[in-house]
């Protein structure tokens, strides 16, 4: 009988929350690219003889991300301290939560392969402070031989949430999936930017493999992986190693290992019996927290539209595709684009395919941001009413787009410009201008009319010519139209 194996997995994710200052002191959280040790104070140096004092917008940030994952938020909560020795973290403790986190017993949904949705419990939200850098190099600023270690406290006090999962994730998909909508969230909330390369959004996995003869191993908790590709990545490896321990009858070990993206592999750090005490106690210098009446009421109603709420609207709403609504709703910014560039009343779907394929390749091809993006909402909106009322073609749209974004000029001069009208090309003047074309290739007109352009080729020339002289401006079934009446006509 062959054995059947079932991953079993649960992530911490600490997430940076973006606030200006730190959780116990007013220094600032911008430490990326910062001198070392110039965001500092005696504070969060860990000097004796100061007090911390709670940043109010930490915890509403905590709450706002608490109550979008369905927690139950703590109206008291209090503090601990974490203590373990490690050179960065200077007062040899965290402020962090133990017995009382900010909030509890929440779920967010995943969608699994079938398309339905699958709840993800999580455990608990707490805040605490995030911990200084070690810095390896030699002490003429050199990073590489890596002779010594110095430490960097600018990120020492910088805020975290740490989202605990339950053990409810069975493959690395999954587990990908789960950070990836952690992520998007928290990023429509503004309470983080979410970015794990930067070390703002991190993720420790829990994993354990139960066997089908009953057999289940003790986990591994793998660290330092700073993708969704490493993470998946990091998972799979680490399913192996379990499915092949247990198939040869070997015991597995609770411990702490480290992902090595370039080696591909997990190396053990830590066993649970090397595992830190960490003495929690009270934190004696900071009084209960506890949130005013109403508080946690008025940020629910405060809550943004989340982005699956917002994704079915697109849906229901706009008629778009499952695809097209979860890319224009990926980030807050593109779905506030989209909806500003409905305002004219232009087709929605016209608009998403706007965004979606001329936009977005100049955003991904220029790694630009949607805020720095040079057109306008409601000069997209003024285009595709345009397009939608035929005065202004794709193509000639497309030339006029790409007018604006070189010369960021506004959309009338970069139409006159590109010597593009607004009535497009038709009528009479399409008439005019295809009789021109005709006359000016008399011989292939010839052709045509002794019948002898048999799979129609040489009309499809004509057609080629008269869109090109247009440049795309006229409807290109109206030029077929008037081509083969003015063909037939000799
Ligand atoms: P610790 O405090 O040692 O980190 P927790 O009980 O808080 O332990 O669990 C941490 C994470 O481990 C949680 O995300 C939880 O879902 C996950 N976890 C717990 N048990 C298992 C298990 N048997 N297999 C995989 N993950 C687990
Ligand atoms: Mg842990
Ligand atoms: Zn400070």
């Amino acid at each position: 009988m062959s054995l059947l194996f079932t991953p079993v997995i649960g992530l911490e994710i600490h997430v940076q929350l973006a606030t200006a200052s730190k959780i116990f002191c007013s220094c600032s959280t911008d430490y990326i690219g910062a001198v070392p040790n110039t965001n500092v104070c005696p504070l969060c140096l860990g000097l004796p003889g100061t007090l911390p004092v709670l940043n109010a917008k930490a915890v509403e940030y905590g709450v706002r991300a608490s109550l979008a994952l369905n927690c139950t938020v703590r109206n008291a909560t209090r503090f601990h301290r974490k203590n373990y020795f490690y050179p960065d973290l200077p007062k040899a403790y965290q402020i962090s939560q133990y017995d009382l986190p900010l909030a509890e017993h929440g779920f967010i949904n995943i969608t699994s392969e079938d398309g339905t949705l699958r709840p993800i419990g999580i455990t608990r939200l707490h805040l605490e402070e995030d911990a200084g850098k070690l810095v390896h190099g030699t002490s003429d600023g050199r990073l590489t031989g890596a002779s010594q270690s110095f430490v960097d406290y600018n990120r020492g006090g910088v805020p975290l949430a740490e989202i605990v999962s339950e053990p409810d994730l069975r493959t690395p998909a999954e587990a990908r999936q789960y950070v990836s909508v952690i992520r998007q969230l928290v990023r429509y909330l503004g309470v983080s930017d979410g970015d794990m390369e930067k070390g703002s959004l991190r993720v420790d996995a829990n994993i354990s493999v139960k066997c089908s003869d009953g057999r289940w191993g003790e986990r591994a908790e793998i660290k330092n992986m700073n993708s969704l590709k490493a993470l998946e990545r990091a998972l799979e490896y680490e399913i192996k190693r379990h499915i092949k321990m247990l198939s040869e009858g070997k015991i597995i070990i609770q411990e702490t290992r480290h992902w090595n993206d370039s080696q591909g592999i997990t190396i053990s750090s830590r066993s649970k019996e090397e595992a830190h005490d960490y003495r929690y106690f009270p934190e004696p210098d900071l009084p209960p927290l506890v949130l005013p009446d109403g508080y946690v009421k008025e940020q629910l109603d405060k809550l943004p539209e989340l982005p699956w709420d917002r994704k079915r609207r697109f849906k229901d709403t706009y008629g778009l595709s499952e695809q097209d609504s979860a890319t224009l709703t990926e980030n807050r910014d593109m779905a506030d684009f989209y909806e500003n560039c409905l305002i004219s009343g232009g087709s929605p779907e016209r608009t998403a395919n706007w965004l979606r394929t001329e936009v977005l390749r100049v955003l991904n091809e220029n790694k630009m941001e949607l805020k720095d993006f040079p057109i306008s909402s409601h000069i997209i909106a003024e285009m595709i009413v345009m397009m939608d009322n035929r005065k202004l073609s794709n193509t000639a749209a497309k030339e006029v787009f790409e007018h604006m974004i070189e010369n960021s000029s506004d959309l009338h001069s970069a139409m006159s410009l590109c010597d593009i009208s607004a009535g497009g090309i038709a009528g009479d003047q399409l008439r005019d201008l295809v009789s021109k074309i005709l006359e000016q290739n008399n011989d292939v007109v010839r052709v045509i009319r002794s019948g002898e352009d048999l799979n129609g080729k040489k009309q499809k020339y004509l057609k080629g010519l008269v869109m090109r002289e247009t440049r795309g401006q006229a409807d290109p079934s109206e030029v077929s139209w008037i081509l083969a009446s003015l063909l037939e006509n000799n």
